[in-house]
């Protein structure tokens, strides 16, 4: 039987590295992107081009309930990106998404036949999200199984690693120029190196050009 894989994928720079690091490693993979009414329509814009650059199969799945559920800075105009104090999650926080994403990911994986899920959550460079950590996913991967019946491998290759070593994986997959160019991760919807302001942009930014200094000296 052959390895099929559902990759959750945004169109953003950990998920289009997620994406590729799928396509070495299974014989078919198929991406979802959840739309929740993201103020920026280009990151689903961006991830269908990316589908279809690579000719692999995409659905975009409404999620729009997720936005009357938590209001968010990701889809509210009215709320400004702000990162958290004292501990609380940034103003872009939206609850329970990252359960919700696998669940419907799963679904979709089931009725497509595939048993592997890939997923770029991450518990090293984030803010805090507790459907992001280790043992939530671990959590949910049983809870999946049972739910469905079905024999489901949660995969998150970037859990433990940090933006840096993101770029890493994906120069090592040799797509570090693509993902570059291609991917979206500016809160403030411009693709590339993005805005230079935003918090997304800091963070990439910063990991790009530590691994870039580890790289020249090398
Ligand atoms: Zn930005």
């Amino acid at each position: 039987m052959k390895d099929k894989a559902v990759v959750v994928f945004s169109g953003g720079q950990d998920s289009t590295t997620c994406l590729f690091w799928a396509l070495k490693k299974f014989d078919e993979v198929i991406a979802v992107t959840f739309d929740y009414g993201q103020r920026h329509k280009k990151e689903i814009e961006c991830a269908k081009a990316i589908a279809d650059d690579l000719g692999i199969e995409h659905h975009v799945l409404d999620m729009g309930l997720l936005n009357q559920l938590s209001p968010n800075a990701l889809t509210r105009e009215d709320i400004k990106i702000e990162m958290g104090e004292n501990g609380a999650p940034p103003s872009t926080f939206v609850e329970g998404r990252n359960m919700l994403f696998l669940t419907f990911a799963g679904v979709l994986a089931k009725v497509k036949g595939a048993k592997h899920i890939v997923t770029g959550v991450c518990e090293t460079d984030f803010s805090g999200y507790p459907d992001c950590r280790d043992i939530f996913i671990k959590s949910l991967n049983v809870t999946l199984n049972l739910a469905m019946d079905y024999t489901f491998i949660l995969h998150t290759p970037l859990m433990w690693i940090n933006k840096a070593q993101t770029w890493e994986m994906a120069d090592k997959l040799r797509k570090l120029d693509y993902i570059r160019e291609k991917t979206l991760t500016c809160y403030n919807g411009i693709m590339g190196d993005g805005c230079g302001e935003c918090p997304a942009c800091h963070l990439r930014q910063r990991g790009l050009n530590e691994y870039l200094e580890s790289k020249k000296e090398k």
